[in-house]
């Protein structure tokens, strides 16, 4: 078992090096597990926190850490990161000139690297294992572990010899990770990699910081650049199903103004790079890709993912998606769902030679289509369909924030029906729309379908409602579409019970993306906020790194937010270790503090003394706010609760004022304490035409702004206010 000894020291790595103050789920008891000279085998979503899990058990045990990873990419970014937090890594792979490699091989013989990155084909070659053999090692680390698996969505043939290390190097722990959901190739890890006997950490794969949207698919590009519009200079990642798709769309986004460029594995290696590189210094702000654009991309701050078209499973989908929001800052996952893009990939996979494997795709899909059509929270559909449950609907899909309104469509369907029949069978759903709507186009005089009786039996409803109508119909088995006549409508079995007795209950066809819900502000110094991310680019610039291995974007949020004028402050900032304070503290301090004396900093200073009206009543909790109220209820303090989820008090007490505006109890009078019945009474007496912040200031009580709105939450919820 690691001691107490070696828990405080990890602490203070975790401090020192990397500026961070707890860790989170899990890492602490992996790294325990690697500092016991074990085995493990770590399963944790993107974003979970998984690189630190190697990092710093490979800085605390002596010798050098080996990580496998399989992009030279990726490489130079952990490394670049890690230097920038003072850590001794380097990598070593054919990236590198003959000078430099010489160097680095230097550097590993002499014992003074804490960690080496290599690529797997070259870590196996005879030259390389033998000497590895000859100096001590702290570890092997497998990251992407996924690759080994050709069950795996990003199989990698070199990844295959990995298994021979555990032979080889019996005595040196290994660790492999991945943030794959899907149990079959999570066995085929283990089993290939000689992982049956280490330790397993699972951590839940739900990213509750991830918004799930699905829209049904109308003018994609137009609504694309609505949802554009509210991730204004935020990056983000388009995923299409085809090259041709991609490249239209980068143009069309360009002419918008957008900082668009297209990538997908048609462009050359060379000017793929570059896109990507593009991508992580923030020159370019939206990928649109296909698939091909994946694993490449380790950039914390993506804010939104959108799927123009429908992913082939929910494995893809949930991979894809995952992209966003990797530091753990708000950002949304948005799919356009149009049944067209179904039938397209129906076909593509209809070219599937093999039948069982035919039969696993075409499960897949219907599988992913099921999560586009679900009425109920995507993220229960999303979790459960990885065997992981979700005792309460998540608060932060499109499903939960904006429940589908459902109706009676009997008499619809009976009309739709009637003219399914009349029309036999050779008709598609577009054609049906048109008779039913009333037209008198040439084909429909053509076929006489002018005077059937369904013809403008539903003139009333527009178009783009009636699609919505006869797709739900077919969901729900009244209709089929038969692919082997271009998808013309057929009436099932099922159909003659329209209109018998059961009434036809449907939801609401609702136009425009669902997301009349309000955003979640981040509370921070926009103005300040911009000025950093600036400071941060050019600093990134003058030492040839990504603006985000400077500080990423939770460092600057919380930097704009706490507004650190010294040293000691800034250290308390999250992601501030002693290495970047002595690297870049000055500058950012200088910054802020000039920014605390500008004009514009005052006017929002002073604005931001008005203590917000409270907003309606929030619709319920998220995923963190769930385990504050766990945790309150256990008995936790304040504190306690704070330290437990590594946030601050100020988080846990924000929190604490949702709950309570969801209507869940939280004993308010209890926290106050002998001053509640006091503050209670002068809000009563309290002057009506008074504003929120005068109120306060009136107070007998010093509360703090959130004690202060704890108070008001409470006076609404008991229904005084
Ligand atoms: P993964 O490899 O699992 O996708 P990373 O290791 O890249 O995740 O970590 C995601 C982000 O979270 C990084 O920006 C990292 O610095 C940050 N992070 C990791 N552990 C902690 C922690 N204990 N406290 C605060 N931030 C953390
Ligand atoms: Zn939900």
């Amino acid at each position: 078992m690691a001691t107490k000894k070696v828990r405080e020291q990890a602490h203070k790595v975790l401090k020192d090096s990397f500026g961070y103050d707890a860790f989170r789920p899990m890492q602490e008891e992996i790294i325990c597990a690697l500092m016991d000279g074990k085995d493990a085998f770590v399963l944790m979503p993107t974003g979970g926190g998984k690189s630190l899990c190697y990092q710093i058990p490979a800085m605390m045990r002596p010798g050098t850490g080996i990580v496998v990873s399989p992009l030279i990419s990726l490489m130079k970014d952990q490394v670049d990161a890690l230097n920038a937090c003072g850590v001794k890594a380097a990598y070593y792979n054919s990236s590198l000139k003959a000078a430099d490699a010489k160097e680095v091989l230097e550097r590993f013989e002499s014992g003074d690297l804490d960690m080496l990155y290599v690529a797997p084909e070259r870590l196996l070659s005879k030259v390389f294992l033998a000497k590895l053999q000859k100096l001590e090692l702290s570890m092997f680390a497998i990251d992407e572990a996924h690759c080994v698996s050709q069950w795996g969505h990003d199989f990698r043939p070199e990844y295959v010899r990995l298994g021979e290390l555990r032979e080889i190097f019996p005595d040196v722990p290994m660790l492999a990770l991945t943030a794959t959901a899907d149990e079959h190739t999570r066995e085929d890890i283990s089993e290939r990699l000689k992982l049956e006997k280490a330790q397993r950490f699972t951590a839940s794969f739900d990213r509750p910081n991830i918004r799930y949207l699905v829209a049904e698919k109308r003018q994609p590009l137009t609504q694309i650049l609505q949802f554009l519009e509210s991730w204004q200079n935020c990056s983000g990642v388009i995923y299409c199903l085809s090259r041709k798709r991609v490249e239209d769309l980068a143009v069309n986004l360009q002419r918008h103004g957008i900082r668009a460029a297209a990538y997908h594995a048609g462009i050359p290696g060379r000017s793929r790079e570059k896109v990507q590189d593009d991508f992580l210094r923030d020159r370019v702000k939206v990928i649109v890709a296909t698939i091909a654009f994946g694993m490449g991309v380790d950039k914390p701050n993506v804010r939104f993912v959108i799927h123009h078209d429908i992913p082939k499973s929910i494995e893809s989908y949930y991979q894809e998606t995952g992209r966003a929001g990797r530091d753990g800052l708000e950002s949304e996952a948005l799919m356009l769902y149009g049944s067209g893009d179904v039938n397209l990939v129906r076909r593509l996979i209809e070219n599937v030679e093999n039948i069982d494997q035919r039969r696993v795709e075409v499960h897949k899909l219907n599988s992913m289509v099921g999560f586009s059509e679900a009425l109920t929270c995507r993220r229960r559909v999303l979790l459960g369909y990885f065997g992981e449950a979700l005792d309460e609907p998540c608060g932060n899909c499109d499903v939960c924030l904006d429940p589908p309104k459902t109706y009676d469509a009997t008499e619809l369907a009976v009309a739709a029906l009637q003219c399914v029949r009349e029309v036999k069978g050779h008709f598609g759903m577009g054609y049906i729309i048109d008779v039913l709507r009333g037209s008198n186009n040439a084909r429909i005089k053509e076929n006489k379908h002018d005077k059937i009786k369904s013809h403008g039996a539903g003139a009333d409803i527009n178009a783009d409602e009636w699609t919505s109508i006869l797709r739900q119909m077919v969901h729900h088995g009244y209709f089929m579409q038969d692919v082997s006549k271009r998808a013309a409508m057929l009436a099932t079995k099922k159909a003659e019970f329209i209109g018998a007795g059961e009434p036809i209950i449907l939801a609401k066809y609702q136009p425009g993306i669902r997301r009349q819900f309000k955003r979640l502000g981040m509370a921070r110094d926009e103005l300040l906020f911009k000025k950093l991310v600036a400071l941060r680019e050019e600093l990134g610039e003058k030492e040839d790194v990504p603006p985000h291995v400077v500080f990423n974007d939770v460092t600057l949020t919380e930097m704009s937010q706490r507004k650190p004028d010294n040293d000691k402050a800034m250290r308390l900032i999250s992601g501030v270790g002693e290495h970047k304070l002595e690297a870049y503290g000055d500058a950012f301090i200088a910054l802020i503090k000039k920014h605390g004396d500008s004009k514009a900093s005052k006017k929002a200073k002073d604005d931001s003394k008005d203590i917000p009206m409270l907003i309606a009543k929030g619709p319920g909790l998220n995923e963190t706010q769930t385990y504050t109220l766990a945790l309150y209820r256990k008995g936790l303090t304040l504190a306690e609760n704070a330290a437990q989820q590594g946030v601050s008090e100020t988080t846990v007490l924000k929190h604490y004022v949702t709950i309570i505006r969801a209507g869940q109890y939280l004993d308010v009078p209890a926290y106050i304490g002998k001053d509640f019945e006091t503050v209670m009474n002068e809000l009563t007496d309290a002057d009506p035409y008074a504003s929120l912040s005068e109120i306060k200031s009136d107070l007998s009580v010093d509360l703090n702004n959130e004690e202060f709105r704890l108070v008001l939450a409470w006076r609404e919820a008991i229904g005084v206010a």
